[in-house]
């Protein structure tokens, strides 16, 4: 159906609405469910598409049906390029590139999953690796093949949520493998694999964005990285985890021994006696307050504060 024949078309359907000729007006809307191939501008220089959706509330169930099922094909097919002015669409009248396929799969669609890396589950739009940063040659720099991955993985580790220009990601992730190759005896070897493994763990960690920073800010050196300790390595979160075990496994230990001085001072939260066995430690670093293990010598309850 031309412009002209789906003028006609609503001119009959607007005189078959007026007269009351329900089955006609469904013919109609079959026809046009047949014969439009709909593009947003034919739909809007027609106003078919209007005609049409009105006819969404009319009184007969059948009409309503047949009118709102036909505007929900049109809108399939014609929503993405309206909702989505891709630079694509915008380059193209937009109501060509919904015409060749007739399918409502809008042509940006796949292109945006590609480009947002759904499988790394990071926020899409951001993720940065060395295919997005254009640099997939470039981290090809060694003669190895282990040290051209491990670098391309350090990349990627390093990038994916960091804003750093791809020069200086590429520079640091290059600069690390350097280290550690010197470190491991200039040999691509399994302490190389490993410790490299190691880093990586830690680096693309999505709790530790500190680390990648430091790391391209060069606030941690690649020399100084590549030596650098797990328990260092880890985002500040998993240290504080740690430090808990390590006070608790202390506190366990302690109290185990039950050398501490009883005291009226405290009471049991739990038996609310006032006969409380307690020590003080140093659990973090030295500025900060003592923190205070308390054992209730009655119900055996233990807290502490600091
Ligand atoms: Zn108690």
């Amino acid at each position: 159906m031309d412009v002209k024949a789906i003028n006609e078309a609503k001119t009959a359907l607007q005189k078959a609405v007026d007269t009351g000729k329900n089955e006609e007006v469904i013919d109609i809307i079959v026809q046009l469910k047949k014969g439009v191939k709909p593009t947003e501008a034919l739909l809007r220089d027609t106003r078919i598409g209007v005609a049409v959706g009105k006819l969404r509330t009319h009184k007969s169930d059948a009409v309503a049906r047949a009118a709102k099922e036909l505007v929900g094909v049109w809108r399939n097919v014609v929503k993405p390029a309206e909702a989505k002015p891709s630079p694509s669409a915008a380059a193209t009248p937009s109501g060509k590139s919904a015409t060749p396929s007739g399918k409502s799969a809008t042509p940006s669609a796949p292109m945006s999953k590609t480009n947002s890396q759904a499988t790394t589950g990071a926020s899409p739009s951001m993720v940065r690796n060395v295919e997005t940063d254009g640099v997939a040659s470039k981290v090809m720099c060694r003669d190895d093949r282990t040290r051209n991955q491990c670098i391309k993985l350090m990349y990627d580790g390093l990038a994916f949520d960091q804003s750093a220009p791809s020069e200086i990601i590429l520079k640091c992730a290059m600069k690390i493998d350097e280290e550690m190759y010197n470190l491991v005896g200039k040999e691509v070897n399994k302490t190389y694999r490993d410790r490299m493994r190691g880093l990586l763990l830690n680096l693309k960690d999505k709790k530790n964005p500190a680390l990648r920073e430091a790391v391209l800010n060069g606030s941690i050196k690649a020399d100084r990285l590549v030596n650098m300790k797990p328990d260092e390595l880890a985002s500040e979160e998993k240290k504080h985890e740690a430090q808990k075990i390590k006070e608790h496994n202390l506190f366990l230990a302690q109290s185990a021994t039950n050398t501490g001085a009883v005291t009226d001072l405290f009471q049991c939260g739990k038996c609310k006696e006032r006969k409380v066995s307690y020590y003080q430690m140093q659990t973090r670093s030295a500025d900060e307050p003592m923190t205070t293990f308390c054992t209730c010598t009655v119900c055996g309850n233990r807290w502490k504060f600091s």
